[in-house]
């Protein structure tokens, strides 16, 4: 059959959820990318640049927003966080499925420009794992951690814009169910069936 384009794939859930995991996980798969993103937040320990994320000034940012670099771009926790557009359109014309683990208010704006896209939400088991996970996680302040929990339950109320959800007690499940969804979504009869059908119509020529 004729090389496809790839697909959209959008992970989003509140931080802490392990969504990073899933999406590592997602990527240990062929025909799977990572969008990076750009932010002004510092790196963390151990993070590099572009590969985490491009790490930038805000200055740097507003231009790129500016120049219409970016396909969704949003403000999580005082950081400006944007994808890249270029870099995804590139990766789905040449066929790849493109993964963004991006937060909710960015998923709602990809929604709008890539219908298509499949939005993945990632919720913890419980609000109280939650604040385990991030209180174990260790980089960030006890302030911080308040913040994230109450802007989770935020996140969390904005579910029915999504199409799947996975809750996220194990991340062997967690991945399990996510690569199912994503073999679902490629399973799916296409708006455009015609390619496929002249496929077998070529057979009897
Ligand atoms: P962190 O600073 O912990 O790496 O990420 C904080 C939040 O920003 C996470 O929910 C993450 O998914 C989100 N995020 C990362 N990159 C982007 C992006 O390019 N756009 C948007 N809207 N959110 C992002």
């Amino acid at each position: 059959m004729s090389r496809k384009k790839g697909r959209l794939f959008v992970i989003s859930g509140p931080s802490g959820t392990g969504k990073g995991t899933v999406c590592a996980e997602l990527l240990k798969d062929i025909g799977n990318e990572f969008s990076v993103s750009m932010t002004t937040r510092a790196p963390r320990e151990g993070e590099v640049h572009g590969k985490d994320y491009f790490f930038v000034s805000r200055d740097e940012f507003i231009a790129n927003i500016e120049a219409g670099n970016f396909l969704e771009h949003a403000s999580v926790f005082d950081n400006l966080y944007g994808t890249p557009k270029d870099m995804v359109l590139n990766r789905l014309e040449r066929g790849y499925n493109v993964i963004l683990d991006i937060d909710v208010q960015g998923g709602l704006q990809v929604k709008k420009s890539h219908p298509e896209a499949v939005l993945i939400f990632i919720l913890p088991p419980s609000l109280a794992e939650l604040r385990r996970r991030l209180e174990g996680r260790g980089t960030e302040d006890a302030e911080k951690i308040e913040k994230r929990l109450g802007q989770a339950l935020n996140e969390i109320k904005l579910i029915g814009e999504y199409d799947y959800y996975i809750v996220n007690s194990d991340i062997d499940e967690a991945a399990a169910l996510a690569r199912s969804i994503m073999a679902a979504e490629a399973a799916k009869v296409p708006e455009s069936v015609r390619p496929i059908i002249r496929e077998y119509e070529k057979e009897t020529k």
